[in-house]
């Protein structure tokens, strides 16, 4: 991808990835040749939008081991969470009303927990270790008759953290609850098997993968156990009734092929982009006194988030802003003056949680753009810390 000049480099691929040129390449003709309304039967420019549709769903449903027919197109992932969320709850009113989910969970499962919780749902929001990993043994010890679904993310998107999601799938499989895993930052990144998962629900976006903005999906398992969901969107009763509404095709067609080119590319984009952030982040460790937030261990080997003691991030980031595009955690509550509440969960205090930035590459980082983001952090955090010194600032409560 040629570089645009005078822009920061970008090292905030958690908050969205560029859309990869071939994926735009498949998508215009979706636009302008092949317009048609994937539902008109009668005519070729459905016949041609409705085939191009089966085949994103095919490359979609590949990538995670899923069959086609379990595959729902959303608006993206916010949309996926809240169908899996509200769609089960609604249908399995008779089972009962209780929901376990996570604390470090994306605010797009927690406040739709919210919203479930004043119309009478009750959630048990389950801790995390100073590591961020939430412990199976609790999400199976929170497990009531009334329970009838564990939500739980695989990859968190401040931290990349992975969560023990195999584990807590084969629970959910044994005890008789139905699992939601929230994907969007594993999907593409590194082998996700909704089999191997036992995920019985699993939401997706494209534009954290390399494809367009919104669009995305929900794997929905339609045998052993079969899922049942309300909609919560009604009109044409499209996607099986699920999700209504005139399919996106252009997005349907970019997604399909951002997931064909994450098979491709997993493995390669993840080596290299695993030695960049190492790179990054032995720099920052040595020569900044860089803490890492999160388990080493279980972690997104592309994703790294840095506490550097005594130094807000919102000064660093305001001292490398014009070089550097990052930033302090969710794209979703930066702007607001909160602390990241995974960090927060993780046991940090708010001094600490204030002082920790998040990097995360790409398949477009290069190693150039490393080496100058390394040169300009520890510039800017030497100046930071001769101007200002600070209190000390404790790691954790
Ligand atoms: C980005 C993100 C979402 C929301 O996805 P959208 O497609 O932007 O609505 C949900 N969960 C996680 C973990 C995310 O990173």
């Amino acid at each position: 991808m040629d570089k645009m000049v005078n822009l920061p480099v970008y090292l905030d691929n958690n908050a969205t990835t560029p859309c990869d040129p071939r994926v735009a390449d498949a998508i215009w003709p979706f636009f302008t040749r092949y317009f048609g309304n994937a539902g008109s039967r009668d005519h070729a420019y459905g016949w041609e939008a409705l085939a191009a549709v089966d085949i994103a769903r095919e490359q979609l449903a590949g990538l995670i081991n899923a069959h086609p027919h379990e595959i729902v197109f959303t608006s993206g992932a916010t949309e996926s969470v809240n169908l899996a969320l509200k769609g089960v709850l609604e249908a399995y009113r008779s089972k009962g009303n209780h929901i376990i989910t996570v604390a470090t969970e994306h605010k797009a499962v927690l406040d739709t927990c919210a919203h479930l919780e004043k119309n009478g749902a009750r959630i048990s929001y389950l801790p995390v270790d100073q590591h961020g990993l939430v412990d199976p043994n609790l999400v199976a010890a929170s497990i009531e008759p009334a329970t009838v679904l564990i939500c739980v993310m695989h990859a968190n998107n401040e931290t990349g953290v992975l969560q023990p999601v195999e584990a807590i799938g084969q629970l959910a499989k044994d005890r008789n609850v139905l699992f939601f895993c929230d994907a969007v930052q594993s999907v593409g990144k590194t082998p996700v098997d909704v089999q191997a998962l036992n995920a019985d629900l699993l939401s997706i976006s494209a534009h954290k993968m390399y494809g367009p903005k919104g669009i995305g999906a929900l794997f929905v398992r339609r045998r052993d156990p079969r899922v049942s969901l309300m909609a919560q969107m009604d009109g044409g009763a499209q996607e099986k009734g699920r999700r209504s509404g005139t399919l996106n095709v252009p997005g349907i067609v970019g997604l399909g092929k951002a997931a064909a080119l994450a098979l491709q590319e997993m493995e390669t984009d993840r080596t290299r982009t695993a030695a960049l952030m190492q790179k990054l982040e032995k720099a920052l460790q040595q020569q900044a006194g860089a803490v890492v937030n999160g388990s080493l261990q279980h972690r997104l080997s592309h994703v790294s988030n840095c506490r550097f003691e005594g130094i807000s991030s919102s000064s660093l980031i305001a001292a490398i802003g014009k070089e550097i595009a990052v930033s302090t955690g969710s794209a979703c509550t930066s702007g607001t003056t909160e602390p990241s509440h995974v960090l927060l969960a993780m046991g940090l205090t708010e001094a600490a949680a204030r002082s920790s930035i998040r990097f995360s590459a790409g398949r477009f980082t290069t190693e150039a753009e490393i080496d100058h983001v390394i040169e300009v952090l520890l510039r800017a955090i030497n100046t930071i810390r001769k101007q200002e010194q600070g209190q000390p600032i404790t790691a954790h409560s």
